[in-house]
């Protein structure tokens, strides 16, 4: 185990003590279901949901994301709104990992692939007591930019793009533990919301090791 606790901090909304990394940008408390950013001194408070998983025999881990809302609009280059009826008529959330994903054009991008396949996980309620994330570095200003990157390659790998006006607004967000099997023989992560699988150096570090 290589988590150390270099950090003592209190949930700004119960008082829980939480602990994480020193390079973490966000904390969750179970105690009452809140995800804590801090960022430039300030403190900002998230709704936390934890996802079902499909059961495992492996080791389970928790990787973060940030699920939000999103308000899409495709018009072609000649002005007309093709919404309705391109690749991402029915997105109505992105998700985009809290971790700095390592290398995503080679080892592929948990975020961009959960948005893809629209996954709308159940989420444990009550949350179980004890349950861990991984520490989220990502604030969720830096992941609502992906918002409009994801959209636009979903469409792009499609069909060129080039002159479409797409328009992405970004509504409430959420922050969401993944649950995944570690697979530790073959450094390999699998998705247990029915996803895919990915090298585990999609993690620089892994930090329940
Ligand atoms: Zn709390």
């Amino acid at each position: 185990m290589s988590v150390i606790s270099v950090m003592e901090l209190i949930c700004p909304d119960c008082r829980s003590p939480l602990s994480g990394l020193s390079t973490d940008r966000i904390f969750t408390c179970a105690d009452c279901g809140s995800a804590i950013l801090l960022h430039e001194g300030r403190s900002e408070v998230f709704p936390l949901h934890m996802a079902v998983a499909h059961p495992t025999s492996g080791q389970m881990v928790w990787l973060p994301f940030w699920r939000m809302a999103v308000a899409i609009s495709v018009a072609d280059p000649d002005g007309v709104d093709v919404t309705a009826r391109s690749v991402v008529a029915q997105v109505t959330h992105v998700w985009v990992c809290a971790f700095f994903e390592h290398r995503p054009a080679c080892f592929g991008n948990p975020g961009f692939d959960l948005t893809a396949r629209r996954a709308a996980p159940d989420f444990l309620t009550p949350l179980p007591r004890g349950l861990s994330l991984c520490g989220g570095a990502r604030t969720a200003d830096q992941a609502s930019r992906y918002a409009r990157v994801f959209i636009t390659d979903m469409l792009d790998r499609q069909k060129d793009v080039t002159g479409y006006d797409i328009r992405v607004t970004v509504g409430p967000m959420e922050y969401w533990g993944i649950p995944f099997a570690f697979d530790k023989e073959n450094r390999r992560l699998t998705d247990l919301t029915g996803g895919k699988s990915y090298s585990a150096s999609i993690l620089e570090i892994l930090p329940w090791e």
